[in-house]
């Protein structure tokens, strides 16, 4: 039997809002999907998962049609499953593994992970470790990203105090600044994150760890122990001429803009975006391609997104580059930015741009980019969207210098523990790794959670 497909929003009425694409399965699609597991006995999609869920046993329950049992499955090792089910990148984690995938499509697995996430069900339990002499004792966590969100709710589960502190108006880190409602509803976010406080995390916002409080006064303020997840909130730019002319963006300004600024809902929030009528995104991983699609539904007649490479290498996610072509966004592929221009007011009116072909592959194992000399030209455009990529937030780091970094600003930490070089405190997700992904976080904040406790106890004793 074919994979099971689910509807969505036809492209040509989609790009006229930000209501989610991609609707999700029906119970009778849910069913039928999950009739095609083979119920693995030594499943090899779970070694794709970095959360380990017991993929096979959720699924065994959705054909069972046990929606709310399936979901139990999934909350023993996953706190967000419908964030998973929308956006962790499933076909190079669990469904590339997956068995069916060597002769056809293999099963559906996040498509099935949200199926049950939004029919809702009991809250979670399960704890990663006993409360023992852990119980009752103060931990901070900064920054409530899926990394400090999964850690803070894995040590309320333990009975530990938990409190996050959000620099940030609303809690959720990326899933609620970068990427956009029609990808990832805030309502969906949200649910979530209320599951969560009901475990008894408590959520701090509006507080800067390293402004408002420092590491130090963390510990002073009775925290036994410190999670940092503060994410890779700091852009990359190109170092062209004219990258500050008006309208120049990067995108995680854009994006915070639209999404947790509400721009797309302006004038009811007074949060106006303009672009223009052309728009040039630079990049091809998935900020590119929610810049792209944001950029057309504000309002924007042409969005093409240049990229340095071919297709074949842009890091974007196949289901989210497939939704931007049905857009109608435009694709350059092996051309890069030389200068952006502007007019005499000052805002962008072109961007230079030089071919490239493809060389030798550099240290990422993707050919190189070689540019072409007299290949130059001028695009006409009126805003540029620069998606090159992010670097982990700097602010901890600076202000708490006794933390070894790595050479792009990430903090080390122990792979297997996620410890850092100061006993106490601990750091996971995109402030170790560098950008990185959502479940990839949520697996070193789950890490990090079973290390505290067992920190937490040796102290105690
Ligand atoms: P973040 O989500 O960045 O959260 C860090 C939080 O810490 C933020 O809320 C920040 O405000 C807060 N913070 C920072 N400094 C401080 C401080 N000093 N004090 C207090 N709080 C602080 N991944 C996928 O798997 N699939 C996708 O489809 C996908 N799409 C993406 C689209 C966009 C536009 C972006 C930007 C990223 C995308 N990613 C995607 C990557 C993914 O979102 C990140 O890897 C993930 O969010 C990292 O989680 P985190 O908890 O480490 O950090
Ligand atoms: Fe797959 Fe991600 Fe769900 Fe794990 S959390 S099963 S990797 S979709
Ligand atoms: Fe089911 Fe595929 Fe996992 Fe086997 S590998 S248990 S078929 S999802």
């Amino acid at each position: 039997m074919d994979r099971v497909k689910d509807s969505k929003q036809p492209a040509e009425e989609r790009i006229k809002n930000f209501n989610e694409v991609a609707h999700g399965y029906t119970e009778k699609q849910a069913v039928a999907e999950a009739g095609r597991c083979l119920q693995c006995k030594k499943p090899p999609c779970v070694k794709g998962c970095p959360v380990e869920i017991d993929i096979p046993g959720f699924i065994k329950k959705i054909k069972e049609k046990k929606f709310e049992e399936a979901l139990d499955v999934i909350y023993k090792t996953n706190l967000l499953p419908a964030v998973c089910g929308r956006v962790c990148p499933q076909e190079t984690q669990c469904e590339i593994l997956c068995v069916l995938g060597k002769k056809g499509a293999p099963v559906a697995i996040g498509k099935l992970e949200r199926f049950v996430a939004d029919r809702g069900g009991k809250s979670m339990s399960c704890p990663v470790a006993s409360a023992g002499a852990a119980a009752g004792q103060k931990v901070a966590v900064v920054g409530s990203g899926p990394a400090g969100l999964t850690c803070a709710a894995e040590l309320a589960k333990c009975g530990v105090k938990v409190t996050v502190f959000e620099a940030l108006h609303a809690p959720g880190g990326v899933l609620i600044y970068g990427i956009p409602e029609f990808r990832l509803p805030k309502k969906t976010v949200n649910g979530e994150i209320e599951l969560l406080e009901k475990l008894g995390a408590e959520i701090k916002t509006d507080v800067i760890v390293g402004r408002t409080v420092t590491i130090d006064d963390v510990f002073e303020m009775g925290y036994k122990a410190v999670f940092i997840g503060s994410g890779a909130g700091l852009p990359s730019f190109m170092g062209v001429p004219g990258e500050n002319l008006l309208r120049v963006y990067s995108a995680n300004e854009f994006l915070t803009r639209v999404n947790l600024m509400k721009g797309y809902l302006f004038p009811e929030y007074d949060t106006p975006v303009t672009t223009g009528e052309k728009v040039a995104v630079i990049g091809g991983g998935n900020v590119a391609m929610d810049s792209a699609r944001s950029a057309l539904r504000l309002g924007a007649k042409e969005v093409t997104v240049l990229y340095r490479r071919t297709g074949k290498e842009m890091p974007a996610r196949k289901e989210e580059f497939e939704h931007a072509v049905e857009e109608g966004i435009k694709f350059v592929f092996l051309v890069q930015p030389l200068e952006v221009i502007g007019d005499e007011n000052g805002y962008v009116k072109g961007i230079k741009v030089i071919h490239n072909k493809l060389g030798e592959p550099d240290e990422s194992g993707r050919c190189r980019p070689v540019p072409v000399e007299g290949t130059e030209e001028v695009l006409p455009v009126d805003s540029v969207i620069v998606a090159i990529g992010q670097n982990p937030s700097p602010l901890i780091p600076l202000t708490y210098k006794k933390l070894a970094t790595g050479r792009k600003g990430n903090i080390i930490v122990n792979d297997e523990t996620c410890e850092t070089n100061i006993p106490g405190i601990f750091a996971g997700g995109d402030i170790a790794t560098g950008a990185a992904t959502v479940i990839s976080a949520m697996g070193m904040g789950r890490t990090a959670a079973k290390s505290i406790m067992k920190y937490l106890s040796a102290k105690k004793d």
